[in-house]
């Protein structure tokens, strides 16, 4: 199989989010270490304070030297339960992001429900797609586990608490709606704090999602260098799947980092 090598879900040390470990320079060397051809930067943008970092990555990558193609993107969240994304077409053209990839980050939750825990994410995963300037729809089904131990709630372990009918619902507003769903290594595939069992569900789901016939991005969500190396599973994922290439989804614009002016 051929398939791209791609990471679109990648954090800096710039947002105070991911460790000193990720500064623009390392990334890509370790990227390419292990065979990407293709990476964006996407750190979050959760509050307008943050919108002044941003222009430091755009103004890094803008110097910068590479031999893959480097796109320059953002990561949004939800500014509380049914609310609005810290986002519009004038902050996208002004701070230059090329993509933007968002999606639902807490349970929203008073009191442990179940039910109503996977309503307002399925909710939540759907007005993501539904939002025009949202290319990708992050990590579905991504818990914190913090928030589940600071509550003493029972910790999300598994898929079968979703109803096919929202996977289903979920697969066809995507492709409706050409929202790429993330496979995303380490908030879901290859992270410690899911079980065994999780993993396989997580399995299930995407295939459902598969059958729909949706765009998925390939990525790490690398908050620290040792995490780059965890899009690989990503990768095996959408082999297993037997994903057609024209399903990976990539950046709709052109590399920020231009590969041939750089090897002048
Ligand atoms: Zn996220
Ligand atoms: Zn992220």
């Amino acid at each position: 199989m051929n398939l791209p090598r791609t990471d679109y879900h990648i954090h800096t040390h710039y947002l105070g989010c991911a460790n000193s470990t990720m500064t623009i320079p390392e990334i890509i060397q370790e990227c390419q270490s292990f065979g990407v051809t293709s990476l964006a930067i996407t750190d979050h943008l959760n509050t307008p304070e943050q919108i002044p970092l941003h222009l430091k990555i755009r103004q890094e990558l803008e110097q910068l030297e590479a031999e893959i193609e480097i796109f320059f993107g953002v990561e949004l969240n939800f500014t509380r339960c049914d609310g609005d994304f810290v986002f519009s077409q004038e902050i996208k053209d002004k701070i230059g992001f090329q993509f933007a990839i968002g999606g639902i980050h807490t349970t929203y939750l008073e009191q442990y429900d179940l039910k109503k825990l996977v309503e307002i994410q399925h909710r939540h995963h759907l007005k993501t797609c539904l939002h025009p300037l949202v290319d990708v729809l992050v990590h579905p089904y991504w818990f914190g586990k913090g928030e589940f131990d600071r509550n003493n709630w029972p910790w999300f372990d598994s898929m079968k608490a979703i109803p096919i009918s929202y996977i289903r619902e979920l697969g066809q507003v995507a492709r409706e709606t050409g929202t790429a769903i993330e496979i995303n290594s380490s908030a879901n595939l290859s992270n410690f704090r899911f079980s065994h069992q999780y993993v396989e569900e997580y399995l299930e789901f995407l295939a459902i999602l598969n059958e729909e016939k949706v765009c998925f991005s390939l990525c790490s969500d690398a908050h620290s260098r040792e995490k780059l190396k965890t899009v690989q599973t990503s990768w095996q994922v959408a082999e297993k799947l037997g994903l057609p290439s024209e399903r990976i989804w990539k950046p709709p614009v052109k590399s920020f980092v231009k590969k041939d002016q750089v090897r002048n």
